[in-house]
């Protein structure tokens, strides 16, 4: 017996609920890639997506995904021997850290775990023994999607300024952009990078790069370029090159209108969406934890994502099982434990397009899958949810 008959709903950390109009607008006729139409949707995007990462600087929209993404801003800003700093926190800045390696570029890890955010006296204190100024860049992930950790962006920026270090400073925002804070020129990142398919609403298959003018002097000679990333091959006149060939026409036609749906809600309101609905999670997640079973992966609660929350499941209780009952009985989609946590935690995410009834259900059935597998937790976790909500949520 199963109720999963209806609506599935997915709470895997990307790619995310798609909104029916964007999934309608994809659906229509290609146009003609050198026509008018097609040049003013590429510029109105340009414009908003400038607008997301709050940055005067150049944007790119490339036909990738985060990976691509990270590839795109290390092959125009490094060059072959340059030194990176990564600082760790979970997968996702070690993951562009290793693309960097393989690119040819020497990589030092700032230790740091899967439980906490990076911490900025040691980022400081990194930067001021690095005398010569040999590191030319430094890797974070705003959002590390992995251990459900939030690092604050503004303050590591502050810490950069302090030590008087000169690295460009790379952002990684695909957990993050369209459902928090993030203010590239403000913060002083010199370059940003996204994905389409997680805050964005959007289908897998886009990859934004935000690029300051010391990112842009840095690029003129960095020798790690290739043709199909490379900036200044993107910069012609012509259209067509601005996407290194052929545009992505009905990507962009999705995205056009997840953007126009941010906006029209309004950024403000999507934020505080954001925070309410990770609020309710973590509340519910807090009374589970009353059974010494479950608990959160992100030790201090101000480091807790406002887009995932990692779950650890401990006393030889599997996470799988539970991953595998919400999906198969109830049609709920749990993200599943990745890298340090894999076999240890399960995810819920809590971005994009989501509402209450999404994540009411989604913690109804995580605790629907307890019951049924006598995991031990504490009991009224969604119940939590709710009474949060309705004390938060004014009428
Ligand atoms: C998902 C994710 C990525 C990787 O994106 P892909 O589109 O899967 O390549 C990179 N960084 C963060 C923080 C992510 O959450």
């Amino acid at each position: 017996m199963t109720v999963r008959a209806g609506r599935e709903f997915l709470a895997i950390p990307g790619p995310t609920t798609m909104p029916d109009e964007v999934l309608r607008a994809m659906h229509r006729p290609a146009i003609d890639i050198y026509s008018d139409q097609m040049v003013d949707l590429s510029d109105s995007l340009l414009r908003d997506l400038s607008k997301l990462f709050a940055t005067k600087g150049r944007v790119y929209i490339y036909i990738a995904n985060g990976h691509g993404a990270w590839e795109a801003v290390l092959s125009n800003a490094l060059s072959r021997g340059d030194k990176v700093l990564v600082l760790e926190s979970g997968s996702f800045a070690i993951g562009w850290g290793n693309a960097a390696r393989a690119m040819g570029a020497e990589v030092e890890v700032l230790k740091g775990d899967w439980c906490r955010a990076v911490r900025l006296h040691e980022v400081e204190a990194r930067l001021r023994a690095d005398k010569n100024h040999e590191i030319k860049a430094i890797l974070v992930a705003q959002v590390d999607t992995a251990s459900s950790v939030v690092n604050d962006i503004e303050a590591i920026g502050k810490a950069i300024k302090a030590a008087d270090h000169p690295a460009l400073y790379m952002v990684d925002t695909v957990a993050s952009l369209g459902c928090m804070p993030f203010e590239m020129d403000k913060w002083g990142i010199d370059v940003a990078m996204s994905g389409s398919q997680k805050g964005l609403m959007t289908p897998p298959g886009l990859a934004f790069v935000a690029v300051n003018e010391r990112a842009q002097a840095v690029n003129k000679t960095a020798n790690m370029r290739t043709p199909y990333w490379s900036w200044a091959e993107r910069e012609g006149i012509e259209h067509y090159r601005r996407y290194a060939g052929t545009a992505p026409v009905h990507l962009l036609f999705a995205l056009r209108q997840a953007i126009d749906m941010l906006f029209s809600e309004g950024l403000e309101n999507v934020i505080r969406r954001h925070q309410l609905l990770a609020e309710a999670v973590r509340r519910a997640v807090a009374v589970w934890s009353e059974g010494q079973v479950l608990g959160f992966n992100i030790s201090e609660a101000s480091e807790r994502s406002n887009t995932v929350t990692a779950v650890v499941v401990g006393n030889g209780h599997d996470p799988m099982r539970l991953q595998h009952y919400c999906n198969e009985k109830c049609g709920v989609v749990l993200g599943i434990g990745i890298g340090d946590l894999q076999g240890k935690a399960f995810r819920i995410a809590h971005m994009g397009h989501t509402n209450a009834p999404m994540i009411l259900g989604t913690l109804g059935v995580v605790e629907v899958g307890l019951n049924a597998l006598q995991i031990p937790h504490g009991a009224g976790g969604t119940e939590a949810a709710i009474k949060y909500l309705g004390g938060s949520v004014h009428p």
